[in-house]
């Protein structure tokens, strides 16, 4: 049988390994050069003033939380449709979140039902807002910050690294900041450039790029010119602990292999839109039962993954039935996301909330193979499995 496709998987080279071999002979394995060369490299990449390694993008998305100062009386606004660590960032600091619904076609939160989700806000504080730019595709964020009251937005940009959006004026890159406060990504293997696990926070604000790297690293303070107890005589050994902050650090070794990534992403960018390019051409002939979700207007997507939406009803087969069917023939896919409000956790939380476009957006999404290393006649292989399995050959 033919080689096992996964939903999505790391593309590791030869230069990416050696890159690690060297680091791994190097004087620090955790604190050194490569650190700031990568964050350096990643803030050029995205056009950000600062960028700030950490190790995951959840890590990144708490030290945002931390950054703004996000308390226990306030609350964010996040999308229904997304991996829990978007929301779960604003538990960490015991705030509250409320849910958004999202576009049934797309799985994004809008300016319409992120208005609603203000609506739902009570006597709270809006902090936050924490827009997701779900599989690469680019939130409306001018919509969204034009609504949200002066609350800055954090991207959820785990899934946009590389993507390019236009809101009528300049194409813009995900990660510039030019309409959010702060945007997090991850270096997760399945994402679009890996470190194994890994994060990067970019802003345009030095005052965020500071408490950014103080919550990083325990909230301790070196620089004796930051002291707020600064000794009569020098006493070398000294630092300031000013803060409760992490261990979120992200090693130089993990910093090279970083580097090395990151010099590909316009290869691998252009090879995911390549993949889907040819996705979508051959599935126009499984419409209406089965419809990619197509890019918003103005947005190029660097695409982290390939979702298409099924209507099982109509193909008169269950999810898991499909995925068994496809898993019985090579292909792997999987499910982003279960809305979050209906994980258990949250659900003894906030209740049984009514968000109908999530629920009609994870009734048919399922998420196909895509990512670098694919052959050109995957997708082909792909959507021929899938013909088969939904009977529409
Ligand atoms: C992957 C991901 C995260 C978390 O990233 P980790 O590096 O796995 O911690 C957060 N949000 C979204 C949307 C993601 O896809």
């Amino acid at each position: 049988m033919a080689e096992f496709l996964p939903y999505g998987r790391q593309t590791i080279e030869d230069d990416d390994v050696a890159a690690v071999a060297e680091a791994l002979r190097a004087d620090y394995l955790t604190t050194g050069p490569r650190v700031e060369a990568f964050e350096q490299a990643f803030a050029e990449a995205v056009g950000a003033r600062h960028a700030v390694a950490c190790s995951s993008g959840t890590a990144a998305l708490h030290l945002a939380m931390l950054a703004l100062d996000l308390k226990a009386e306030e609350a964010v606004i996040a999308p229904a449709i997304t991996f829990a660590a978007t929301a779960n960032c604003a538990r960490y600091q015991g705030a509250e979140v409320v849910f958004a619904d999202v576009d049934p076609d797309t799985g994004l939160m809008t300016p319409p039902t992120f208005e609603a989700a203000l609506g739902r806000l009570g006597d709270r504080l809006l902090a936050a807002v924490l827009p997701v730019h779900l599989a690469g595709a680019s939130v409306d964020l001018p919509g969204i910050k034009g609504l949200a009251g002066g609350a800055p937005l954090v991207e959820d940009a785990c899934h946009a690294l590389g993507t390019t959006m236009s809101f009528g004026n300049m194409p813009e890159q995900v990660g510039d900041g030019r309409h959010g406060a702060m945007a997090c990504f991850s270096f997760h293997p399945v994402k679009t450039i890996t470190t194994a696990e890994g994060g990067m926070v970019t802003t345009n604000d030095e005052r965020l790029a500071e408490r950014l790297r103080l919550f990083r690293s325990h909230g301790i303070v070196r620089d004796p010119g930051q002291f707020r107890d600064p000794p009569a005589a020098p006493e070398p050994w000294l630092y300031e602990m000013q803060a409760l902050g992490y261990n979120y650090r992200l090693p130089d070794l993990l910093c090279a292999l970083g580097i090395s990534q990151l010099a590909k992403l316009p290869r691998f960018a252009t090879r995911r839109r390549a993949l889907a390019i040819r996705y979508w051409s051959l599935l126009a002939r499984l419409s209406p039962v089965v419809r990619a979700v197509a890019p918003p207007p103005g947005c190029d997507p660097a695409l982290h993954l390939f979702i298409v939406l099924i209507d099982f009803v109509a193909a008169g087969l269950t999810r898991a039935e499909v995925m068994a069917g496809l898993a019985s023939r090579g292909i792997g896919s999987q499910v982003h996301y279960i809305p979050v409000h209906r994980q258990p956790y949250y659900r003894d939380r906030y209740g049984d909330l009514d968000l109908p476009g999530a629920d009609a957006y994870y009734a048919r999404c399922l998420s196909l193979p895509l990512y670098p290393g694919m052959a050109d006649s995957d997708p082909d292989r792909v959507v021929e499995a899938l013909a088969e399995v939904l009977g529409l050959d």
